[in-house]
C-alpha cells in the first residue's frame, strides 16, 4: 500500500472486542472467519477508513458471499465506505491486474509491480521466521526466548524497507534460534491440516502453533500464505506447488473438490502420514462445510494410512483451557503410541 502510494489503516489486532463485534452483527450460523472479518471491518471503520479491500470466491462453500453480506450489514450500520471485491481469479493474472488496477492508479506500473514484489518478499522473509518458530519451540530448553525472538523478528521485519532488509532480519531471527540451548530428544512430528483462515491466524486457532511447541511438538503444515497466493493468483509460477500432489494423494479417499481445502485437508494427511509423520490434527470453524467433508472421511485415512486424527472445531465459545487439555490428552496418545516398545506401524 506504501508503494502504491495509498494511505492505508491496519485494524488492531484481532481481540476479544473484535470478535464481540463480528459475532453481534453476524448471523449466528456463519462461520466464524467472517464474523472475526466483519469485525476488523468495524474497528477499520471506527479508525477512519473509508474504503475496505476484500476477496471474493467462488464454490460451494460461504466465502463467496462474504464481502456481499458484509457490505450490507456494514450499510445497515450505518457506515459509509466504498468495497473493492478482489474476485480470485485462480491463475489468471491478467484478471487480477485489472481489478487491481483501480488501487494502483497514484503510481506507474512499474512501481506497481516494485510493491508487488516486495509485498510476496516480505510476506517470504515472514514465513522464514514462522518456520523456524514451528521447529526450534519443542526442540528449545526454554521456550520463552524462540517466541521473543519470533516476535522481535517479526518486528523487524514489519519495519524492513526493502527486501534484503527483510530477509536480512529473518535470517538473522532463524540464527538467533539456532544458537539457543535444545534438548536432547527429538520432538513428536504432527500434521496441521484444515481452513486455511483457522491455520493462518493464531487468534483463530487460539495459537494452537505455540502451545503445541510448548508440549513438545513440532508442528509440520503444508498451508502457507505465499502457497495460496502462488497457487492462486500467480499461477504455480513464482516457486514449486504442491497442491496437485496433496489433491492426487486425497484422491483414493475423495475425488472431488468439495470447496475450501477440503481435498488438501484429505490429501495432507495421507502424504504426512507416509512421510512418517506422528498424528494429525485437523482444524477449522464450526460449521465448515468442506472441513465436515473431510472430517468424514479422515477416519477411513487414519484406519488405512495408520495415523492417528483428531478434530479440533472453534467458534465465539471456544475456551484455551478446553483447547489446551484435547491437544495434551492426544499428544500423549501419540506419544505413548510412538514410543511403547514393540509396536510397529502397519504398511
Ligand atoms: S472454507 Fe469453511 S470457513 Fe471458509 S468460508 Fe467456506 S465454510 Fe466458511
Amino acid at each position: 500500500m506504501n508503494g502504491l502510494q495509498l494511505e492505508f489503516i491496519t485494524p488492531p489486532p484481532i481481540s476479544k472486542r473484535t470478535l464481540e463485534l463480528g459475532v453481534k452483527y453476524s448471523p449466528e450460523f456463519v462461520c466464524m472467519p467472517m464474523k472475526i472479518n466483519l469485525g476488523n471491518f468495524i474497528e477499520a471503520l471506527e479508525m477512519g477508513a473509508d474504503t475496505i479491500v476484500m476477496g471474493g470466491g467462488w464454490g460451494p462453500c460461504r466465502f463467496g458471499y462474504y464481502a456481499q453480506i458484509e457490505k450490507e450489514i456494514l450499510q445497515e450500520l450505518g457506515y459509509d465506505f466504498q468495497m473493492l471485491v478482489l474476485e480470485a481469479p485462480d491463475s489468471k493474472l491478467k484478471i487480477l491486474l485489472r481489478q487491481l488496477q483501480s488501487l494502483g492508479q497514484n503510481v506507474s506500473l512499474w512501481q506497481a509491480l516494485k510493491s508487488i514484489k516486495f509485498a510476496w518478499d516480505k510476506l517470504n522473509a515472514v514465513e522464514q521466521v514462522e518456520k523456524g518458530l514451528e521447529y526450534f519451540l519443542p526442540r528449545a530448553v526454554h521456550p520463552d526466548q524462540v517466541e521473543r525472538i519470533y516476535q522481535q523478528g517479526l518486528e523487524e521485519i514489519i519495519a524492513a524497507r526493502n527486501a534484503d532488509q527483510s530477509f536480512k532480519m529473518a535470517r538473522q531471527a532463524v540464527q538467533s534460534m539456532q544458537k539457543l540451548e535444545l534438548k536432547s530428544q527429538a520432538p513428536l512430528k504432527i500434521g496441521l491440516v484444515g481452513e486455511i483462515y483457522t491455520v493462518l491466524e493464531p487468534a483463530a486457532n487460539y495459537e494452537i502453533i505455540k502451545m503445541l511447541g510448548r508440549l513438545g511438538v513440532e508442528v509440520k503444515r503444508t498451508i502457507y500464505m505465499s502457497d495460496w497466493v502462488n497457487d492462486h493468483l500467480l499461477g504455480g509460477h513464482v516457486k514449486p506447488s504442491v497442491r496437485s500432489q496433496l489433491i492426487a494423494s486425497a484422491r483414493p479417499y475423495l475425488n472431488y473438490w468439495v470447496g475450501g481445502h477440503g481435498q488438501e485437508t484429505v490429501g495432507t494427511t495421507v502424504a504426512m502420514a507416509r512421510q512418517g509423520c506422528d498424528g494429525i490434527i485437523q482444524i477449522g470453524p464450526l460449521t465448515c462445510m468442506p472441513e465436515i467433508v473431510a472430517q468424514t472421511i479422515l477416519p477411513l485415512v487414519s484406519e488405512k494410512e495408520g495415523i492417528p486424527c483428531m478434530t479440533l472445531w472453534f467458534d465465539e465459545l471456544t475456551g484455551t483451557a478446553g483447547i489446551q487439555t484435547r491437544l495434551e490428552a492426544f499428544i500423549d496418545m501419540v506419544s505413548r503410541r510412538k514410543y511403547t516398545a514393540g509396536y510397529v506401524k502397519e504398511a
